[in-house]
């Protein structure tokens, strides 16, 4: 049977490489003939991919202009296909790399508003990201930002990455109790944007940069926080620290949202 979030392969072109991540090899391609997709094809071994198309479901009524769209699937065929809405300028992490010198800090807090009017919409839905950081936000023609790969690690297939001991656990991303006790929620994922709020005003710096995952575990249970970037004002650096509070004293994402306009407003 096909359902609405079932797509036919034959209705694919695929054209070149963009990328590939923990899942495999993301291509650009054309749907039906015209529609500009990125093509993400799973590598076997790499999914829980029953699990995953269940949630697939659920993910493709995520809809904002914030969130990278889920188009749909092909699920009659391996390897499995995740279709998404194309993003021009690749991921935001080598976007701040090689363009944030040249990025005004006004366009800099806009890039900040993005990623929080997508996660306030992620919010108000009860959907956990999980692992927000810079590397899973995408940049569209018009240097519009849209977080990415929402809810995917709980379909990763390696302890690497889903284990808070594995060496590709996103540790500089987590706060106390992911680190601790794996408690995640919306105020995890705050925590999360305070760092993609850091890497965007450090132009795509790695945050705690000369520590190891071990050692930043201690610091971060010790209360040592991320420094103030260069490019980053008082009032600015304030709301990103709010984020690395303890869980309770956090603010939501609707907060953030307000405070960030409002630092945008009185800039211009
Ligand atoms: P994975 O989820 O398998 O780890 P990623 O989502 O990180 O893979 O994708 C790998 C790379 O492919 C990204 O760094 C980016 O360059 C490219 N890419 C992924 N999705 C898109 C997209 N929707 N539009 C444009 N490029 C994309």
């Amino acid at each position: 049977s096909s359902e609405k979030w079932e797509i036919n392969p034959s209705e694919l072109t695929f054209m070149k490489e963009l990328g590939s991540g923990q899942f495999g090899v993301v291509r650009f391609g054309k749907w039906r003939g015209q529609q500009r997709v990125a093509i993400k094809a799973i590598r076997e071994g790499a999914m829980y991919e029953e699990d995953f198309i269940e949630e697939a479901k659920v993910m493709m009524r995520l809809c904002h202009p914030k969130l990278v769209q889920l188009y749909g699937v092909c699920l009659q065929q391996r390897p499995l296909l995740i279709v998404a809405e194309f993003m021009e300028n690749g991921c935001l992490l080598n976007f701040l790399r090689q363009r944030g010198k040249a990025l005004l800090e006004s366009w800099l807090l806009s890039m900040c508003q993005d990623v929080c009017e997508g996660m306030d919409y992620l919010e108000a839905h009860s959907f956990i990201h999980r692992d927000l950081a810079a590397r899973n936000c995408l940049v569209n023609e018009h240097n519009v930002v849209k977080v990415s790969d929402f809810g995917m690690t709980r379909y990763v297939l390696d302890n690497q990455y889903t284990s808070s001991n594995g060496a590709k656990f996103p540790v500089k991303w987590s706060p106390p109790e992911v680190l601790h006790y794996s408690k995640y929620s919306s105020k995890s994922d705050i925590w999360s944007f305070g760092v993609v709020m850091w890497e965007i005003f450090s132009e795509g710096r790695t945050p705690f940069e000369n520590r190891s995952n071990v050692e930043v575990v201690t610091d971060i249970t010790r209360g040592i926080r991320l420094y103030r970037p260069q490019r980053a004002s008082q009032p600015l650096y304030a709301i990103m620290y709010r984020c690395w509070h303890e869980a309770d004293g956090r603010p939501s994402f609707s907060e953030l949202l307000e405070e960030i306009r409002k630092l945008a407003e009185n800039q211009d």
